[in-house]
C-alpha cells in the first residue's frame, strides 16, 4: 500500500527572490481617494437597486458565468465565445500570462507601466523585456517593434497607459500586432471610457489581438472586480482552460447588466471627469507644476525630490495621491486622480497649500 501511495514530487521552481512584488495600500483609505484611478463618488444608482434585490437564496447557488458573457459579447458586438468574465483585468492578465507565457518566452512592455504585468510575469518563468519611454513618456513604438524577437509571446500595452496618461495609435497597435504574430498583443483598456478610442472592433479579425477592459474605473465597481478578455475563439478556448468557471462571483454578475445599460450614468461620470481635469490641469499650470498629457482619469505630476513629504502633506490635508517615484523613469513624479470638479477644486486647495508648505521648508534650509 505504502509503495502505491508514494509519488515523486518535483522540485518546486524557486522563483519567490526575482519575483516582483505588490504593496496593496496600508491603512485607512477614508480621505479623498485620488490614489488608485477609481471612480471617487459611487456606482450607477441601478447597480445598487439590483444588489438590495438579491434574495439570500440565490447565494447558495454556484455563479453562471454564460448567460451573462453573452449579454456583455452583444454590447461589444462580439460572439459569447469571444468574450470571458473575469475577477477584475488582474486575473484577466495573470490567467492570459499563465496561458501563454513559458520558461525561454519574453514579455514584452513598454515602461512605466502598469506594475501588475511584471508581477505576474514573475510567476511565470518568462523573461520581462522592458522598453524605456523617453522624458516625454510617450508610447516608445519604434524601440518595442525594434525588441521584438522570436521569442516574444506576449506584449502588453495599457492603453491609456498608467501611471503617464499617454496612448498609442490605433495604426501603431495593428502594427505590433502584424510584426509579431507568433505573440499575443493584448490591448489593456481599463481607461477606455475616458479616452474613447478602441481596438475592441478589430477583436476576431486579427489573430493574435486580445482586449482587456474593466469595470473597476469609471463603472465605479473596483470592490465587486469585474473585468474582460475579449479575443479570437481559438485563443479564448485556451484562456477558459485556465481560468477558474467561478471567479466572477454571482452578486458581480447581477450588477453587471444593470451597470452596462445605464449608459446615462456613465457618460454623466466621465463628462464629470474630463470637465474636472480640464479645470485640475489650468490649476496645475497656474501653480507651475509640470504634468504630463492625460487622455484618461489621472494626471502624472512632476514634484522633485520632496515628493514622499507631498504625499503626506497631502494626505493631512485629507487627499490621498499616489507617489510612482519607483517607477521606471518616474523620478520625483506622483500621480493624481481625477474626481469630480468639486472634489478637484479642493484637492487644488491642498495642493497649494503643500506646495507652499514645501516652499517655505525648502527656503528655511
Ligand atoms: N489595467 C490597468 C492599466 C490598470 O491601471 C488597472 C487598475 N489600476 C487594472 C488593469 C486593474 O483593473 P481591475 O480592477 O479590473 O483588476
Amino acid at each position: 500500500m505504502a509503495e502505491a501511495t508514494t509519488t515523486v514530487t518535483p522540485a518546486p521552481r524557486i522563483r519567490v527572490q526575482q519575483m516582483k512584488e505588490y504593496h496593496p495600500p496600508l491603512g485607512s483609505r477614508e480621505a479623498m481617494r485620488l490614489d488608485f484611478n477609481e471612480n471617487t463618488l459611487e456606482c450607477s444608482p441601478r447597480v445598487r437597486e439590483t444588489l438590495a434585490q438579491i434574495s439570500a437564496g440565490s447565494l447558495t447557488r454556484y455563479p453562471d458565468r454564460e448567460p451573462v458573457e453573452a449579454k456583455v459579447a452583444a454590447h461589444l458586438g462580439l460572439r459569447a465565445e469571444q468574450v470571458a468574465l473575469t475577477n477584475g483585468v488582474d486575473e484577466a492578465i495573470h490567467v492570459l500570462f499563465e496561458t501563454f507565457l513559458e520558461a525561454g518566452d519574453e514579455l514584452l512592455l513598454p515602461v512605466p507601466t502598469y506594475t501588475m504585468y511584471e508581477v505576474y510575469a514573475s510567476a511565470t518563468d518568462a523573461r520581462v523585456v522592458s522598453v524605456q519611454a523617453g522624458d516625454d513618456l510617450q508610447f516608445p513604438f519604434d524601440r518595442l517593434i525594434a525588441a521584438i524577437t522570436p521569442r516574444t509571446k506576449v506584449i502588453a500595452i495599457a492603453n491609456p497607459n498608467s501611471p503617464s496618461g499617454s496612448v498609442a495609435t490605433r495604426e501603431q497597435l495593428l502594427e505590433l500586432a502584424r510584426r509579431a504574430p507568433q505573440a499575443v498583443l493584448l490591448v489593456d483598456e481599463a481607461y477606455f471610457h475616458f479616452f474613447g478610442e478602441t481596438v475592441m472592433d478589430l477583436v476576431g479579425t486579427l489573430p493574435n489581438l486580445v482586449v482587456a477592459r474593466t469595470f473597476s474605473k469609471a463603472y465605479g465597481l473596483a470592490g465587486l472586480r469585474l473585468g474582460l478578455l475579449a479575443g479570437p475563439e481559438d485563443l479564448m478556448r485556451w484562456v477558459r482552460r485556465v481560468l477558474s468557471p467561478y471567479s466572477v462571483n454571482s452578486l458581480a454578475l447581477a450588477c453587471l447588466p444593470p451597470a452596462l445599460e445605464d449608459t446615462a450614468y456613465l457618460e454623466w461620470y466621465v463628462g464629470e471627469v474630463l470637465a474636472a481635469r480640464t479645470e485640475f490641469e489650468a490649476a496645475l499650470d497656474a501653480a507651475n507644476v509640470r504634468r504630463w498629457p492625460s487622455r484618461t482619469n489621472f494626471v502624472l505630476v512632476e514634484i522633485g525630490a520632496r515628493h514622499g513629504e507631498f504625499v503626506r502633506l497631502m494626505r493631512d490635508a485629507g487627499v490621498l495621491v499616489r507617489d510612482r517615484s519607483s517607477d521606471p523613469g518616474c523620478g520625483g513624479r506622483v500621480r493624481i486622480t481625477i474626481g469630480t470638479r468639486a472634489q478637484m477644486r479642493q484637492a487644488v486647495m491642498a495642493l497649494n497649500n503643500a506646495l507652499a508648505t514645501l516652499r517655505t521648508e525648502g527656503g528655511k534650509r
